[in-house]
């Protein structure tokens, strides 16, 4: 079984630079990396250097000397990272030097000397987000672990049980990041409307206050950090309506990533899903009541093993009726280790292709009209890419989140820049992405 690699971190300099080694532990931990308290027990160590004074270079190549005798594979980062030639003459055995601020260079060295192991069935962080994460957006991780045990998932034997961050540590965590230009924090963990359950909904102090490691209190603390907050990988537990509200009021994007997997209760039931519950369907609608604007994205595997032709009718009748705005599709495939293995009732490739082909036809249709009822609005935007030859940007909006989500393709866009939030009038839509221009000044 795949363990998460192990990365050892020591961090030098200004606040500056803790700042900066916060934003790659971020990015790293939402792609499945974990972190080693000690040399010994990390697969590989970075070191964010501080290159200010001469005392500080003595310092940053002692700490490089030190974690090359004590482990031997490094990779340099941060203040110091400029002065490569230095580095390189002293240490010659690092295996990367990237310089600072940057974090995207620093984890592709450490994709390269360390790979992740994606796998899609595990991984919070879409494969093609893997590769960076823009400025402007960060996941924040809430927890690690799961207390459910669905039968096709191994991620509690590779990560155990649910463990909880205390609050503090995650808004603390949360500002930095805003501070460093974050304009939108992306919540993640394996079962996040579960967050805090393990430490009793402990409270923990932050800015003077008492905050309890509960899904409302967090959503409601993150909202008022001033940027965008959109919540991933909730289940429809009965508390998760409170979250409604602040969505409603604004706080927190309207949005909810629930992977549901499936709506047929026989499936649900042997895939052992958590808060499946028969009234789902209701409890959408009452959502949508509080929060008309909210965007629901979902994940379904189809050809779970014993999933009959009826199962999957009422899946895409589910759809239909729930009027998913965003829905992907896996195919099911056996992970090794995982209880579902054992199950009878294999679902032939030939027929898992054909019900992933009509599933996705559905979820086009629903997508197609969710977004047509958009057009004539002035929405914001935050912009991905800039396309200057073209005089357009590629933005998102609310209901959109990065690399798994729709686009907002918006023209006549002079003078945009990346991770700028814009308002725009929506001019129309396609089956995923929406057209628009910027409101006139
Ligand atoms: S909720 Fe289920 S699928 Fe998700 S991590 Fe936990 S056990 Fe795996």
């Amino acid at each position: 079984m795949n363990q998460a690699p192990k990365i050892g971190l020591v961090s030098l300099g200004c606040p500056k630079a803790l700042v900066d080694s916060e934003r790659i532990m971020t990015t790293l931990r939402a792609q499945g990396y974990s972190f080693s308290r000690d040399y010994a027990g990390a697969d590989i160590v970075l070191v964010n250097t501080c290159g200010f004074l001469d005392s500080a270079k003595q310092e940053s190549l002692e700490a490089i000397g030190e974690a090359l005798n004590e482990n031997g594979r490094v990779i340099v980062t941060g203040c110091l990272g400029v002065e490569e030639g230095l580095i390189r003459e002293t240490h010659p055995s690092v295996l990367a030097i990237t310089g600072p601020h940057q974090y995207e260079s620093v984890v592709s060295a450490v994709h390269d000397h360390l790979p992740p192991v994606p796998n899609r069935f595990v991984d919070l962080v879409p494969e093609s987000g893997l590769k960076l994460t823009p400025r402007h957006y960060a996941y924040l991780k809430i927890s690690e672990g799961c207390n459910n045990r669905c039968s096709f998932c191994i991620i509690p034997q590779i990560r155990g049980d649910l463990v909880s961050r205390p609050a503090a540590g995650i808004l603390g965590e949360a500002e930095g990041l805003i501070r460093s230009g974050v304009k939108e924090l992306l919540v993640i963990s394996q079962d996040t409307s579960a967050y805090g359950v393990d430490i009793k909904y402990a409270e923990s102090k932050y800015r003077g206050r008492d905050v309890k490691a509960k899904f409302y209190d967090l959503a409601k603390e993150l909202g008022q950090l001033g940027a965008w907050t959109r919540l991933h990988y909730v289940y429809p537990y009965p508390h998760v309506d409170q979250v409604i509200e602040l969505m409603a009021e604004g706080l927190v994007l309207p949005y909810l990533d629930i992977p549901f997997q499936h709506a047929s209760p026989n499936v649900l039931k042997s895939m052992r899903r958590p808060a499946n519950q028969e009234k789902t369907l209701d409890r959408i609608k009452k959502w949508r009541d509080i929060c008309p604007d909210l965007a629901i994205r979902s994940n379904f595997i189809v050809g779970y093993p014993g999933e009959t032709d009826a199962d999957f009718e009422f899946l895409l009748d589910w759809l239909e009726e729930a009027e998913i705005d965003r829905a992907g599709c896996f195919k099911y495939e056996p992970v090794t280790g995982a209880p579902a293995n054992e199950l009878d009732g294999i679902v032939p490739d030939e027929v898992k292709e054909e019900r992933f082909a009509q599933l996705m036809e559905v979820a086009q249709d629903v997508s197609f009209h969710r977004l047509s009822q958009k057009v004539g609005r002035t929405i914001d935007v935050i912009v991905d890419d800039v396309r200057p030859e073209e005089n357009r940007v590629i933005a998102r909006s609310k209901w959109d989140a990065p690399e798994i989500d729709g686009q907002v393709i918006v023209s006549k866009a002079d003078g945009i820049k990346i991770g700028d939030i814009v308002s725009v009038t929506v001019t129309d839509n396609d089956e995923y992405d929406l057209f628009a221009e910027p409101v006139e000044k």
